[in-house]
Order: C-alpha cells, then structure tokens, then sequence
C-alpha cells in the first residue's frame, strides 16, 4: 500500500467509482495525488452529504486534484427513469443502471415512518417459490455505488415534508448473496464520513444463508429479518429451496446462538400462504421454533403472482394465526399490504417484466 502511495502518477483503484469507496479507499486515492489525507473526507462530505455528482461541483479542493480525480475517476449515479404511485402513497421507483439493467425500489409511508425498500442484486438466484424476482433468475450483483444510487434517487421523490426514516433491504435479491458489497454499502450508510444514517434504522432481509448471516452479526449493527415461511423442513424445503443447503434446525441454531440483545431484534417473515402453511398446527410449531429466541414474528399477506396456483390467507386466518403466536407471548404483527395496485407490494419486485409488459 505504501508502495502505491509513492507513485502519484499512478493512481490507486483508477477507474472506480467514488460511490464504492470507502473512506480507507479515498485516503489511498488522495495520497497517491500527493495530496494531505484530510482531502479524503472532504470529498466523501460532496458526495454523500451535499450529494455531488461531478468533481467539478467540490469547489473547495484545489484545482490540480480536481482535474486529477477527473481524469482517473468518475461518481456514478443511475436515476429513477419511472416512477409509479399507488393511491396509498407507496411510490415504485424504476432505476435503470449503466449497463441497461433495471431494478426496483419502494418508497412506503406510514404514520410515523417513511421506509425505503432497496434492492441488492439484478434478480435473484433463491428461487422461492412465491417471489416474482426469483423468475427473472440472477442477472448480476449490484455494486455499492448502485445500492446506495436508490437512495438519492428515493430522496429526490420525497415530497417536503417527508423524509426517509428505514431503510431495508428487502427488495430485488438476495443481499447476502452479494455480501462483500453489501457490507460495503452498509459502511457508506452508516460512517460518519458518509451518510450518517444509524444502523438501528436499517434492516437486512435474507432467506437464510447461514454462514454469511452470523458473519453480518458479527461485522455490523445493523437489524436482521430471517425469511421462514415454514415450521417443517420438507415445506421450506419447496418454499425456499436454500434450506436443502441450511435446513431449518441449521438456521434457528446460528439465531439462537446470537447474543441475547441481538437475538431478541430478529425478526422472523412468514408469508401467509393460504392451505400451505397457514394451519393451526403450523402456527403452534412456529411458537415451539421461535420461543426459545425470543424474535419477532412478521406475518406477510402472500402478494399474487401471475400463473401461479398461490393464494394468499385470510384476513381471518392470519388474524387466528397470529393470536395464536400472541397467547404464546411471541411478538407477531401483521404487514400490510402496500402498493399492490402499482405491482410495488411485497415479492412483487420483477423489473424485467415491469420493462417488457
Ligand atoms: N432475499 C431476501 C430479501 C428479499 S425478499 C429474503 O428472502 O428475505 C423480501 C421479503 O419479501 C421476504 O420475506 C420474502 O419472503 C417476501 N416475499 C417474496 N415474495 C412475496 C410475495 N409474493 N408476497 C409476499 N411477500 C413476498
């Protein structure tokens, strides 16, 4: 490293886009311009805190390394080429990227929140059975600077008053999937030289890929919401094909093996899938699984899908369901559906057919 530091005419990371890096990064960058390092965090602040897309913006840098960052480097910023709002106030944002790819965020207020639904890959490879993303299959891994791309483009749709309070990720993919660049992106969002945000208020959703879950445990603050959607392995199995790999006991064993404080803040997602794994039974295995952990539990009206012979439970069962977890002294709310009329909702998140119908 100290190496690369004394040629100035060679530029560390040459090529990358400034919204990749982290501040590490950036210090490396500015020393080999055989610049001071307080230079790093200066430019970090244009970025992502007075949101500067072009070098030329950072008018207090000298103008030397301005034409040098110029010239070596470029900010990406894809922007939001469609917007489409829901009579409930949900927003569905279209964000095509550089290479033509397109992928889906949700902006859903609520009273008190404005929460920000962000995707991690082009696509999935989990190939659940009840999700729309999974039918496109993976296309690619989203860089940081894409991920991160969703939330200016999310912030320029606020109306004035609004402001985003939680941010998940819950949208196309999974993010575990794509972990070196999702830890990256959570250390842009959440250090202090990026953009400030407390990883209290931020949500990583995975389905359940073991080994890399304990890993964001142990290497980030940040909430964790586990994908169940069943008590027995032969219905996840179908459900949720990963679990062939981390099977139900594999997976609460790595929860349950969490500190108290962090165990108790996992959430559990369980999509309501009516005559599949909305029984009484069901919920009574799902008390036996969870208790122990003392998570919480997240029922999820199944959001339909095209061809697909899925239905979701009544408002009656889940409501059964969920006293069911409640007599049991389990936390269990219910998520409502949000921007169901604009395909926004839930696992409705499939930019391709978006694109092409
Ligand atoms: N891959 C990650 C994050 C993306 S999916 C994960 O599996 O958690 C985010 C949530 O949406 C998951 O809980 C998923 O099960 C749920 N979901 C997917 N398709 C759905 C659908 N059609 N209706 C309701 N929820 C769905």
């Amino acid at each position: 490293m100290n190496a690369t530091r004394q040629h100035v005419s060679e530029p560390t990371l040459a090529g990358s886009d400034f919204r990749d890096l982290t501040l590490d990064d950036v210090e490396q960058v500015v020393a080999s311009a055989g610049e001071r390092s307080y230079r790093a965090r200066q430019i970090l602040h244009w970025i992502h805190a007075r949101g500067a897309e072009s070098f030329d913006e950072m008018r207090d840098l000298p103008a030397s390394l301005r034409s040098y960052l110029k010239l070596n480097f470029r900010i990406g910023h894809p922007v939001s080429s469609f917007v489409s709002r829901s009579s409930d106030g949900t927003r569905k944002l279209l964000i095509r990227l550089d290479d033509g790819e397109e992928i889906e965020s949700v902006i859903i207020p609520t009273e008190n929140r404005v929460t920000l639904c962000m995707s991690s890959q082009v696509g999935c490879a989990m190939a659940c059975e009840f999700c729309a993303t999974a039918r496109m299959g993976l296309h690619r891994n989203m860089t940081s600077s894409e991920m991160l791309s969703q939330i200016s483009a999310a912030r320029r749709e606020l109306n004035a008053s609004e402001e985003i309070t939680n941010y998940v990720f819950m949208g196309m993919g999974e993010p575990l999937a794509n972990y070196p660049r999702l830890v990256r992106t959570l250390a842009i969002m959440t250090s202090e030289w990026g953009m400030g945000i407390s990883p209290r208020r931020i949500t990583v959703s995975t389905v359940g890929l073991v080994p890399m879950m304990e890993r964001l445990l142990n290497e980030t603050p940040v909430n964790l919401a586990v994908s169940l959607h069943a008590t027995t392995n032969e219905l996840r199995d179908r459900l949720a094909p990963i679990n062939k790999r981390y099977p139900l006991e594999v997976l609460l064993d790595a929860c349950c093996n969490l500190p108290i404080k962090r165990r108790s803040r996992v959430t559990f997602e369980y999509v309501m899938l009516a005559g599949v794994n909305d029984s009484i039974a069901d919920a009574r295995r799902l008390v036996k699984l969870i208790a122990p952990l003392r998570g919480k539990v997240n029922l999820i009206f199944f959001n339909p899908l095209p061809d697909s012979p899925l239905q979701t439970s009544s408002r009656a069962v889940v409501e059964a369901f969920q006293a069911i977890l409640r007599n049991a002294n389990l936390t269990a709310t219910i998520r409502e559906s949000r921007g169901l009329d604009i395909a926004a909702a839930c696992g409705q998140l499939c930019a391709e057919q978006r694109a092409t119908d």
